[in-house]
Order: structure tokens, then C-alpha cells, then sequence
């Protein structure tokens, strides 16, 4: 998900934050026994394999050739743009074309300032979080490959008696051994290069899958299982479906600006994560209450038309599956703007992902949800028909 970093999202408050509680036994065991696990261990392994990949924000072609080597036995073709956005196409023929998008790239660092002692200062590429650097290893990327390095800290021993002071991007630097300014260029790290987390993929308690930037190739990986459902159940669809792994998300929606433009697309439908508001120190008055494993989170605001979302409530209904409601003020803050504000407006909606601890290297998704997600995906395609007129006003 995209972070303003100037403009604050404010969501709306729920209206009812005490209401999911009186329910919640009844609903955990509605949903355990009626729940339908839909990816297997090969995609399993896929998935592990692309959160394992770096993807970092502009620099995202390693992850999308990833992606795309699993995609491709299950669409008719597939192209990718300028800037690295891959695009799976079933039907390619079809006048009228409907989108599933997720977004490809992961928040990261870049090298700004090396210091004539070696040490490595950075900023932003994307939302990263200033507060979780001290004591991360990372790995730089550079033409003669990775090179590995640390966020250091000054000693606990070294502060004491002192206020304590808060990392934040003035203070929080790169150590990548060196002790000069020469050493550090003769290793290949320049000003500009990217800079990633080493924390890798694992499943904790057999219930949630953990990494870095889940957000969002958590939504990556489900709507490439859409296309595999698609494809090993036989569906033919009345349309063109373009499965999207959108570039730049986390810096303003970029890519889905630049896709949405070159595709052209009737019908979008968005995944990206969303918060999970039970953890400590969350608001729910301002952030909502929404929780991983109970359900795909759809979502209300300005850019989602809510005749799609109607579609979206019905098909969950009708098929049994858990879904929670979201609003936000404005914007969704994700690729679904870019969507719906293209091409003179493109009926679009939003199907997220609860996920805990956005932003940090230990993102967790429940696997529930993400099966969910996908079924809800697949089966509202199975729903929609070419040329719906979906015109508040007829
Ligand atoms: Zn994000």
C-alpha cells in the first residue's frame, strides 16, 4: 500500500467498533469449517520464491521475470511496458477488457551520502520506515552484484543517561565494512543505488505466511493464482482479462497510471493489503477495526464504483465467503485510483488484503484470507458480463 508521506490518510471512523466482538467465537468457527483452501504446494513454492526476490521500487525486473515464468502457462499471451509493468492476457482479441491488478514493487532505501569514513547515509525509495532500520542487514544492489551491509546503532551502554533519540533518516546509517570513502567505491556502491532487507519468506504456526513487502506481492501472487484457477478449471470468459503486476505503486501509483493508459480497460479490480487494526497501539476510531483471518477487506470510497461493489458483496454472499468493509477518506491510496481516474473513469473496485505490521520486514497475511481473496476474485469474474451498463444514472 501507498504511503503519502506529505498528505496523511485519514480513513473514517467505524461507526460500531465494539460490534464484531459479541460474534467473534461464532464467526471463527463458521469460518474454520467452511473454509476452501485454494493454493497448492507448487504454488507455495512460487510464492516463497518471489518474496524471496527483490523488487525494489523502479528496479522491479527480477521479480516481474519471476512472476511472468509462472504466469505464462496459464494466459494466452503476455507483454510488458517501458518501465517493467508484466501483463498476463487471456483473450487478447476481446473488445471488451477487465483488469486484475496487484502492484510489483517493494519499499527500499538509496544510497544518498557516503562519508569520507565509509559510512552510508540514505533516503527514502518509497514509504520506508525510519523506525525499524537500526540492526537490519541489507543487502545493496550494485552492477557487480549484491553487497551486503548493516543499519547500525550506537550501544544502549553508549546512550545511557542521555535522552534517548528516536532513529529517524538524519540519524540511521549504513555500515558495509569499509572505513574510507574509496573502499566503499571500489565495491561497486555508488549514489543511487537501491538498498533491500534481507528477511525472507516462513509461515508461522502453520497460519500466517511472513516476509518483507507481502505489500503487495502478496497481491501478485494471488492474482496469478486466478489465472491458474482459470486456466486448470476451463473457464472461458466473455471478455479479455488482463492480469496486471503494476510498477511504482509505493511512490504515487505510477505504473498503474502508465498501464491503465496503454491497456484501456472497461472493468478493474484492484488488490492490494490493508492494516490490521487488532495489534497494540492502533486506533481503531481512526484506522477502522479489520483483522487478518476474517476475510477479504472491500472497500468504500469515491474511486470505487459502487456497482461493482455491489457485485463483490453478492458474489461473497452467494458463494460463503467472510468478507469485512473498509472506507477511506478521499483516496484509496492504492492503485485503484490510478485505475479509475484513467480514461475518462474506469468502473473500478477493491479487494484488500488485511496484513499486520505494514511496512516493516515481518509483514503477516492470514493464509485464509489470501485463498479468499482469490476465490473472491475468480468468482466474481465468473460474474461479470461484457458491456454491463453501470451508470449510477441511466
Ligand atoms: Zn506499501
Amino acid at each position: 500500500m501507498h504511503m503519502n508521506i506529505f498528505f496523511k490518510k485519514h480513513k473514517l471512523p467505524s461507526l460500531h467498533p465494539n460490534s464484531n466482538q459479541m460474534s467473534k467465537k461464532k464467526d471463527e468457527k463458521k469460518e474454520e469449517k467452511k473454509h476452501h483452501s485454494v493454493v497448492n504446494k507448487k504454488s507455495i513454492e512460487f510464492f516463497e520464491k518471489y518474496i524471496n526476490t527483490h523488487s525494489p521500487t523502479g528496479f522491479e525486473w527480477t521479480g516481474q521475470k519471476v512472476w511472468l515464468d509462472y504466469i505464462k502457462p496459464y494466459v494466452d499471451t503476455h507483454f510488458v511496458d517501458n518501465y517493467g509493468t508484466a501483463v498476463g492476457v487471456i483473450n487478447p482479441e476481446a473488445e471488451y477488457k477487465v483488469v486484475i491488478e496487484a502492484h510489483a514493487d517493494e519499499i527500499s532505501w538509496f544510497v544518498n551520502y557516503i562519508t569520507n569514513d565509509g559510512l552510508i547515509y540514505v533516503i527514502r525509495n518509497g514509504g520506508s520506515d525510519h523506525q525499524i532500520a537500526p540492526s537490519k542487514r541489507v543487502n545493496i544492489h550494485t552492477e557487480k552484484g549484491i553487497v551486503k551491509a548493516v543499519f547500525g546503532w550506537p550501544a544502549i551502554h553508549t546512550r545511557s543517561g542521555e535522552k534517548e533519540e528516536a532513529p529517524t533518516l538524519k540519524n540511521i546509517f549504513l555500515d558495509c565494512g569499509c572505513t574510507t570513502k574509496e573502499e566503499v567505491d571500489a565495491l561497486g556502491i555508488h549514489v543511487g543505488c537501491v538498498i533491500t532487507y534481507e528477511d525472507e519468506f516462513m509461515v508461522l504456526n502453520d497460519r500466517y505466511y511472513v516476509g518483507r513487502a507481502l505489500d503487495n506481492r502478496a497481491g501478485g501472487f494471488m492474482i496469478a493464482e486466478v489465472a491458474r484457477l482459470l486456466n486448470e478449471n476451463k473457464k472461458k470468459l466473455p471478455f479479455g482479462l488482463y492480469i496486471v503486476n503494476s510498477v511504482q505503486e509505493e511512490i504515487g501509483l505510477r505504473g498503474a497510471e502508465m498501464i491503465a493508459n496503454r491497456i484501456k480497460p472497461n472493468l478493474a479490480i484492484v488488490t492490494d493489503v490493508t492494516h490490521d487494526t487488532s495489534t497494540p497501539m492502533i486506533n481503531k476510531i481512526t484506522q477502522g477495526d479489520l483483522a487478518c483471518g476474517k476475510g477479504p477487506v472491500i472497500s468504500y470510497a469515491p474511486a470505487v464504483h459502487n456497482n461493482l461493489n455491489k457485485i463483490l458483496v453478492d458474489t461473497a454472499k452467494k458463494h460463503d465467503l467472510p468478507f469485512q468493509r473498509q472506507a477511506s477518506s478521499r483516496s484509496t491510496g492504492t492503485d485503484t485510483d490510478a485505475f479509475a481516474y484513467s480514461n475518462g473513469g474506469v468502473v473500478s473496485a477493491l479487494i484488500s488484503l488485511p496484513l499486520r505490521y505494514m511496512h516493516t520486514t515481518v509483514e503477516m497475511v492470514h493464509k485464509h484470507d489470501v485463498d479468499n481473496v482469490i476465490s473472491l476474485i475468480y468468482e466474481t469474474l465468473l460474474e461479470i458480463k461484457p458491456g454491463h451498463d453501470f451508470r449510477y444514472i441511466k
